[in-house]
């Protein structure tokens, strides 16, 4: 496949790319000329380079590989969510949402919401991506493609970045964290890192992992359960990483990392949304200082869950006031909820409320 024998052009420094040119033939000093078309101007298609010769264009289009992903379909919504499809080398398609919300301080902000696998491996018993299984990482580069439609006038179009769409951020590690890089090095995209949130459904050991590394992002956890029993039955990572074990490895995030996690409770009706779970979701809260995020449960077709009423939302989220614990209330959308934009898009317009 051509897309094998090119190099990943995103991988490179500016220093790589000035030795490879120079044992091509060409000019060192090109390379930050392509720098700047690909990162400031972010123009992707080397034949677009302004002041680069043409054999060097072709030079470019022949050995790297710049955006990996094809976009095959688009759409806008009236709320101006546009969701796009992109089709990767294998014929594998992700779907890649820009979502527009307004933030608390009233202004709108458009939030990235991207994925970092095809399927998902985690089974939580409500998600929608769980259904078809895991079927593969996406490369560091398929990751840093999601973002490249949303381009205009050599901007991004969005303010922040949720890696909330499809997959489980911390199981493809290391191509997630390659492709952050790309977003937030002050030489590439130099896109801040507390514009970044990734979101987990509670992989222990690999934040015990950020946290050792000093992870720059921002981090959320997908609670959903406040006790074991209560979440074994919704997300069966309790199993292997009990809540005891992702507290004090978010414990130790929060310490090394400085950042304030934020938790992530989807109200379902009758099976997490008691208030003994609210009281225990404070006591957890309170000890990591974390943010709460209570979100409404979006019924996925074939599964027998529903949301809580508006009533019971407003009463669990009052018992987190009591507390003095820091949340939101994601306000339903209804119709403005383009349903074709699925899941993801719905994940996007939650994930707005993470940004604050
Ligand atoms: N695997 C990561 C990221 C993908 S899911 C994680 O678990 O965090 C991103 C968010 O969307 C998670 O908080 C997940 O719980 C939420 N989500 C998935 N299905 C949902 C649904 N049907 N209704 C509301 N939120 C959902």
């Amino acid at each position: 496949m051509e897309a094998c024998s090119k190099r990943d052009f995103f991988k490179l420094s500016e220093p790589d790319l000035k030795l490879i040119l120079e044992s091509a033939g060409f000019e060192r000093y090109r390379a930050s000329q392509i720098f700047d078309a690909v990162y400031k101007k972010k123009i992707f298609n080397p034949a677009d380079f302004p002041s680069i010769p043409a054999k060097l264009k072709s030079y470019l289009s022949g050995n790297f590989e710049f955006a990996v992903a094809k976009l095959i379909g688009g759409r806008e919504s009236e709320d101006e969510t546009k969701k796009y499809l992109l089709e990767l080398s294998d014929g594998a398609r992700v779907e890649c949402v820009l979502i527009k919300a307004p933030s608390e301080d009233g202004k709108d902000r458009k939030t990235l919401c991207l994925s970092t696998q095809v399927g998902c491996a985690c089974a939580c018993k409500f998600c929608a991506s769980a259904l078809g299984g895991f079927v593969r990482n996406l490369s560091s580069s398929e990751i840093v493609s999601e973002a490249l439609p949303f381009v205009k006038d050599a901007k991004f179009e969005f303010e922040n970045i949720v890696v909330m769409g499809m997959g489980e951020p911390l199981m493809n590690m290391d191509n997630l964290l390659a492709a952050l890089n790309v977003f937030n090095s002050p030489e590439k995209f130099a896109f801040g890192a507390r514009r970044i949130t990734v979101s987990t459904c509670g992989i222990a050991d690999k934040i015990e992992k950020l946290a050792e590394e000093k992870f720059p992002f921002r981090l959320a956890i997908s609670l959903h359960g406040a006790t074991d029993e209560v979440r074994r039955k919704i997300m069966p990572i309790t199993n292997k990483f009990p809540l005891k074990r992702l507290i004090a490895a978010a414990e130790k995030f929060a310490a090394s990392c400085g950042r304030m996690i934020t938790l992530e409770y989807i109200l379902i009706d009758g099976i997490n949304d008691s208030f003994a779970q609210a009281n225990e979701l404070a006591k957890i809260a309170r000890r990591l200082h974390a943010h709460v995020n209570l979100i409404p449960y979006n019924n996925v077709e074939g599964l027998n869950w529903k949301r809580s009423d508006a009533g019971r939302r407003a009463a669990f989220a009052s018992i987190l006031k009591k507390a003095g614990i820091a949340h939101t209330i994601r306000r339903e959308k209804g119709k403005e909820i383009d349903a074709a934009c699925g899941q993801l898009a719905l994940r996007g317009r939650r994930a707005a409320a993470v940004e604050r």
